[in-house]
């Protein structure tokens, strides 16, 4: 058309990467009253998280410190991890990506189970690798043994998202350090934990301690999930000196602001409180799988803070239906849906809505 013609030469990778449009919110239009869809936290910000931002925001005619320097120190205390084995980014999705470019280029491989984060086969698209999709068991959990069979010699990365998104499934510590003894020591394997601090069995091992003692192996956190920052984007990497700065490299420069940089080491002050809220979100949880099972629905056992509703053919009539009621879920089309644990309110009109699909 005359349009390409005329166009600049982009790169082939972006060709079928779903964008939003502009000029319409990428969320769901319309008044809602809840929104379940994108796992947030529903809590509003504590009264002193808010203080800090409101000071932090006195600056904003300047750059924040780009070395994340204050939060930085607060974290290596915290984890007990030298200053070099930290990196920050816009949030761990911002991480993610500059793992991959890190890591993966034309040629490469990524392995990652699916269905897993929306966002894997995005930017290892955008980075010109090759996504190989492990497909997770009937049970759906990671298929450990199958992604250890999928590595070659062009793997360079391997995420594991623990609890998975959507599913809220976990691997535990025996079948994790199984499958990195089969990982070869010069592949990345990333622990994605967004929501580890919603995770109660005990089974399941706390990245960090996989980083302690092996070099290939990078932990994610984020501020946006228990800790309640998810608008103000920051997210960390633990891992070793030369993962870690690779990753300072392919930073974006100043990404994390000064008001996200304060407000995530408040809120690290402020743990006590906030880990409070996730307890009264995990006895949620348990509620509402539990009046889903009673429903008569299989549910996954799920550690993280929302639930996966397998509904195949269904999927966009049921978020129809609970848009229609007032909550927004996210359905993934042919599928099922995930839904957010929030408000109890919310979650009782979803519950209403899931009677009525029994
Ligand atoms: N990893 C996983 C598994 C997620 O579900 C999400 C958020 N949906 C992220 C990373 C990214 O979150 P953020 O960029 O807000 O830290």
């Amino acid at each position: 058309t005359a349009v390409s013609e005329t166009s600049p030469k982009l790169r082939a990778e972006l060709e079928g990467i779903p964008t939003y449009k502009p000029g319409k919110p990428a969320a769901a239009d319309g008044p809602v009253a809840y929104k379940l869809s994108s796992n947030e936290n529903p809590y509003p910000p504590l009264p002193g998280v808010m203080e800090t931002v409101t000071a932090a925001a006195a600056f904003f005619n300047r750059y924040p410190d780009m070395a994340c320097t204050s939060l930085m120190a607060e974290l290596s205390d915290r984890f007990g991890v030298p200053l070099a084995h930290l990196a920050t980014g816009t949030g761990s999705v911002g991480v993610a990506q500059q793992l991959i470019q890190a890591t993966s280029g034309p040629g490469d491989e990524v392995i990652y189970a699916w269905r897993s984060f929306e966002a894997y086969p995005i930017i290892t698209q955008i980075s010109g690798a090759r996504s190989v999709q492990v497909p997770l068991t009937p049970g759906e959990v990671h298929d450990l043994d199958a992604m250890a069979d999928a590595i070659t010699d062009r793997t360079r990365l391997i995420f594991v998202c623990n609890p998975n998104n959507p599913t809220g499934t976990v691997v535990r510590r025996a079948e994790l350090e199984r499958f990195l003894d089969r990982v070869p020591s010069d592949v990345l394997v990333v622990l994605d934990e967004a929501y580890r601090e919603f995770i109660r069995d005990a089974e399941v091992p706390d990245g960090v301690e996989f980083y302690r003692e092996r070099p290939n192996v990078c932990v994610l956190r984020t501020f946006s999930k228990a800790y309640g920052l998810a608008g103000l984007r920051v997210g960390f990497a633990i891992a070793h000196e030369p993962v870690a700065a690779a990753l300072r490299k392919t930073a974006v420069p100043f990404g994390v602001s000064q008001i996200a940089q304060e407000a995530a080491i408040a809120s690290l002050r402020a743990e006590d409180e906030l880990i409070g809220r996730v307890g009264s979100l995990v006895c949620e949880r348990a509620r509402v799988a539990d009046a889903l099972r009673a429903q008569g629905w299989t549910v996954p056992e799920s550690q993280a803070n929302f639930v996966w509703l397998r509904l195949g053919e269904r999927t966009l009539a049921f978020a129809n239906a609970c848009e229609q009621a007032g909550v927004v879920v996210r359905p993934f089309a042919g599928e099922g849906v995930r839904v957010t644990v929030g408000e109890s309110e919310a979650n009782d009109i979803f519950l209403k809505v899931s009677e009525e699909f029994r």
